[in-house]
């Protein structure tokens, strides 16, 4: 399989440390709110990698953290008047049912900043010893111009930097070596949550928290290390100079980014009023609409949401979805039991699709095109698989369209529970064309609702609604 290697600029064969067995990383979210579209890019396309990579017989380890101390998660807690940790508790319980719902696998280990602090400042004390850390004032600094390799990631001039750097100083950070110096653990300020350590009582600096907890769930020196493209520079360049400087290995072999998603093709942000959560999105559609939509795109290509988007999105994995219920039914009830004759070889042609699907997948993870592959598969069957065939004929395809929608986490099964959000829209459209006394239409909404499975009751209170 190549993988583009953000550290060499090339796409490189991948060779695990360990035969069989990958170490990977990606960096979770800070938890001061309900997660953003732009964050579950990482979460689908590392979950997908990892998927492909079982597939292909590998026993992943896959660590991903949340960053739960921060100054935006502080910053909640006094809005709210509530501790810090109960805002990043309630944060990474929602993150993990988005998670659920868009089909993204839990890690193996889900470790919080705040859980490893003793062995942030463990290796934060090895720096120092060698050399490569400073204390002013109880802030301790990372000692970048030691590390000659710095920049290596992220391949910027650092000359130009620092100059720009020099001129973008803040107070209070002249006390810093080199304008590229970056924190390592900072003092406290009042009524900001703290642990003890030799320096100062304090917290750790965000960089530092994903070295530590790469290293102690997967070891000094790891497979891959992923996240979204603007973590190149300076998180990443960041723990690789943490990490090698104290660990004396080389940190990640491979460093995988995925590129950003943009809103009608502008930056997402809260001030444009273009800023959805995945929550939001989950109320229009099912999330595996989310899910087909980040894989339509390589990930390191920019991807663009709109609502037409999401229409064409929905439409597409609607005809997976209406293929694999239709070779269903065939399992059930076409003509022939065993294979008639010709099938056979329906079925060797059928391989090309994964041999295709493979190709795609093992040039550096494009999703689009493994989609494409699921296409003509989805063509084939549509066009092969017939009611006077075999139902051993239906199956198979049936079973080959699972397994490849599969391996990129998409169900094949239609989801038939409608969301609550949807039957609350139809009930109050409903009520409506009652106020129109447009009575054909209230009852055709209420005859809708019972297809899917949902009653409707009139009450004194209004209309109650249960499912059957
Ligand atoms: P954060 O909570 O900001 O640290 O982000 C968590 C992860 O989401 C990181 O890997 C980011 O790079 C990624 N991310 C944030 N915004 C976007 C975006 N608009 N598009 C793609 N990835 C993003
Ligand atoms: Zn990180």
């Amino acid at each position: 399989m190549k993988l583009y290697n953000t550290l060499t600029r090339k796409k490189e064969e991948f060779v695990p440390l360990q035969e069989g067995k990958v170490s990977m990383y990606v960096c979770g979210p800070t938890v001061y709110n309900l997660i953003h579209i732009g964050n579950a890019r990482p979460m689908i396309v590392f979950d997908t990698a990892r998927r492909y990579m079982e597939y292909k017989g590998y026993q992943v380890n896959y660590v991903s953290n949340f960053t739960d101390v921060d100054d935006k998660i502080i910053a909640k807690s006094i809005e709210e008047g509530i501790p810090a940790d109960q805002v990043s508790a309630r944060y990474i319980e929602e993150c993990k049912k988005d998670m659920e719902a868009m089909n993204v696998r839990p890690a193996t280990v889900h470790p919080q900043a705040t859980q490893e602090i003793q062995g942030m400042i463990d290796m934060i004390r090895t720096l120092e010893e060698k050399g490569y850390a400073y204390n002013v004032n109880g802030t301790v600094y990372f000692r970048t111009r030691k590390f000659q390799e710095y920049g290596k990631l992220s391949h910027k001039n650092l000359d130009d930097l620092r100059s720009g750097n020099r001129a973008l100083q803040v107070t209070g950070e002249d006390q810093k070596e080199d304008p590229l110096d970056f924190v390592l653990w900072k003092p406290k300020k009042e009524g900001e949550p703290f642990w003890h350590a030799p320096w100062s009582d304090g917290r750790p600096g965000w960089h530092i928290e994903c070295s530590e907890m790469a290293k102690k769930y997967l070891g000094e020196e790891i497979d891959i290390h992923a996240g979204g493209e603007d973590l190149i520079f300076p998180h990443h360049e960041n723990e690789i100079a943490q990490s090698e400087c104290c660990n004396g290995k080389p940190f990640a072999r491979y460093w995988l980014h995925n590129a950003f998603l943009n809103i009608d093709n502008r930056k997402m942000s809260k001030s444009l009023g273009n800023f959805f959560t995945v929550r939001e999105i989950g109320e229009k559609y099912d999330l595996q609409v989310l899910r087909f939509f980040m894989l339509s795109a390589h990930y390191r290509s920019p991807l663009n949401f709109s609502a037409e988007i999401m229409e064409s999105s929905r439409n597409a994995l609607e005809r997976i979805l209406t293929a694999a219920e239709r070779l269903k039914e065939l399992e059930q009830s076409a003509a022939g039991e065993k294979l008639l004759e010709g099938e056979q070889e329906k079925l060797q042609e059928m391989k090309a699709f994964r041999e295709k699907f493979e190709e795609a997948m093992e040039d550096d993870l494009n999703t689009a095109d493994a989609i494409s592959a699921v296409f003509e598969l989805v063509k084939f069957a549509n066009t092969e698989a017939v009611p006077e065939g075999s139902r051993e004929f239906a199956a198979a395809l049936g079973k080959e369209l699972s397994e490849l929608c599969g391996i990129l986490g998409l169900k094949t099964e239609r989801k038939t529970e409608v969301l609550d959000q949807e039957i609350e829209e139809m009930i109050r459209q409903r009520q409506e064309a009652r106020k129109a006394k447009d009575f054909a239409r209230a009852d055709a909404i209420r005859n809708e609702l019972l297809e899917k499975g949902i009653i409707l009751e009139d009450t004194r209170e209004g209309v109650k609604w249960k499912r059957a």
